[in-house]
């Protein structure tokens, strides 16, 4: 059951800051946060919510540029002409979160924004990430759990869409006047495993700034289910090409790491060669380098070699 908290629905982004005070929290489409609240992850005695905040909503797209507003439904991102055609990755990982019904709901901001998924999190234990003692994932049930980046809390990042934008440079403006790179959005456990991003606790995330996409972008992503599912493990590619020589390479990997999990082994085999056969094999085996099990999630390791190696045979092929 949801705990009691009253809900504040300013009418503009000033007045929004201003309630977030204290343990206020940020709604946006509600599909995260409300689920949150329900299972007793945090409590908030107030929620504000943005929906009133309609300039925060659409895709503007300037020049080679686009702009996205924090409050576009993920569905609006997944079927929006421009993106499909032009950033085609975006569109598609977009399209790859969840369910239609929580594509409807769901916003871009609150994709990047939403919390981790680990049954131990989620759950009613109090592990390290919740201010305890403990990642209970680590000597416990760890099949969704991290192959890189494990630093005492070994969750990873549930963010369909996260992956891709830094892959394609993108940069997140916030209410406090800022831009933050969305490669520098993402706050790994090591660094400090009781926070998700950067972002100020009365920070609101107001539009995702993409600039042009290189000649080649997409986003392959592996789950149990067809649907209602998140990532096992995926890939995002960003691939400035010259026939068959790739000239710039940004790939980020998604459900190995708590962080969007920039695969720099695989930029350095990339750049510079010919997409053959021969690069293509040796970047899926430096996609893997440096992974480690924890045991229950062994399978991920040639899960996520053979993704990579598919996802770059799908750019020859096309
Ligand atoms: C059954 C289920 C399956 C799912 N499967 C997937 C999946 O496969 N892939 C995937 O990527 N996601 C998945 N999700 C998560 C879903 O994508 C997110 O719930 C959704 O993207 C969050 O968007 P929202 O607008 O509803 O965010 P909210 O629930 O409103 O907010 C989520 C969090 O972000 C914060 N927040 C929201 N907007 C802003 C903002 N503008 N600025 C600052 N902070 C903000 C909130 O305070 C909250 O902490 C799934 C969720 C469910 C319930």
């Amino acid at each position: 059951m949801l705990p009691s908290f009253s809900y504040v629905q300013p009418r503009d982004l000033t007045g929004a800051v201003e309630q977030l005070r204290g343990d206020a929290r940020v709604m946006a489409g509600g599909t995260d946060l409300l689920g949150c609240l329900r299972d007793g992850v945090f409590s908030t005695s107030r929620v504000v919510s943005l929906s009133a905040l309609e300039n925060l909503r659409g895709v503007r797209v300037e020049g080679g540029s686009v702009r996205i507003g924090a409050l576009t439904t993920i569905a609006e991102v997944a079927s929006h002409p421009a993106l499909r055609e032009r950033w085609p990755g975006l569109a598609r990982a977009a399209g790859e979160v969840a369910s239609p019904q929580l594509r409807n709901q769901g916003t871009l901001g609150g994709n990047l924004c939403q919390k981790p998924r680990c049954w131990y999190f989620r759950g009613e234990f109090n592990c390290l990430r919740k201010g305890g003692d403990d990642c209970y994932a680590l000597d416990g049930r760890n099949a969704y759990h991290c192959i890189f980046g494990e630093s005492g809390c070994c969750i990873v990042h549930p963010k369909d869409t996260a992956p891709v934008h830094p892959a394609l440079g993108a940069s997140v403006r916030t209410s406090a006047g800022r831009a933050v790179e969305v490669e520098a959005l993402h706050v790994a456990p090591d660094v400090d495993f009781t926070r998700d991003t950067v972002l100020a606790p009365d920070e609101i995330v107001t539009e995702i700034e993409v600039p042009a996409a290189p000649s080649w972008t997409s986003y392959r992503k592996v789950r149990a289910r067809r649907a209602w599912d998140f990532a096992l493990a995926g890939v995002a590619l960003a691939l400035e090409l010259d026939g068959r020589r790739v000239t710039r390479a940004r790939v980020f990997l998604s459900g190995v790491a708590p962080i969007p999990w920039r695969s720099r082994a695989v930029e350095e085999v990339l750049t510079g060669a010919d997409l053959d056969a021969a690069t293509i094999e040796r970047a899926a085996a430096a996609a893997v380098a440096g992974a480690s099990s924890l045991g229950e999630n062994s399978f991920k390791i040639p899960l996520v070699r053979g993704v990579v190696e598919e996802e770059l045979a799908r750019v020859v092929i096309a």
